[in-house]
């Protein structure tokens, strides 16, 4: 299956690397960032593979560059994200069981140095990385 391209945001660790925005998942350079469910194990039974039909967990991506620069706090950056293996679609945007950056956009909100941030992050995951 091909993988599906969308728009994502990241923080950044204070070792460079990237963190997703809404808890403390380290996205690891060259492997494939893989999704589990979030779910309290007690309330309710965590999906098997996430991301579940009925459930909100997976890699969450935007359709659209807009969203993402929308969603990017100070402090983070964004960019395009291949998301693959089970990917469920919504209105505006997916949700997704691997996922790694593509390329990498460096906001002005994102660090005191850019440049320096861009180079880091462009060492750490081998990817393009555009310093705005
Ligand atoms: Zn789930």
């Amino acid at each position: 299956m091909d993988a599906v391209h969308a728009w994502k945001s990241w923080r950044v660790s204070n070792a460079g690397e990237l963190l997703s925005l809404d808890r403390d998942a380290v996205w690891s350079p060259g492997v494939p960032f893989r999704a589990t469910c979030g779910r309290d194990p007690v309330l309710f039974s965590a999906c098997s593979e996430p991301p579940g039909i009925k459930c909100i967990c997976g890699v969450h991506a935007w359709k659209h560059e807009s969203k993402a620069r929308a969603s990017t706090p100070p402090g983070a950056v964004f960019g395009i994200v291949s998301l693959w293996g089970h990917v469920v679609e919504h209105e505006h945007g997916f949700r997704a069981e691997f996922a790694y950056p593509y390329d990498i956009t460096v906001p002005p909100t994102a660090a005191d140095n850019t440049q320096l941030l861009s180079q880091m992050l462009r060492r750490t995951y081998i990817v393009d990385v555009t310093c705005e």
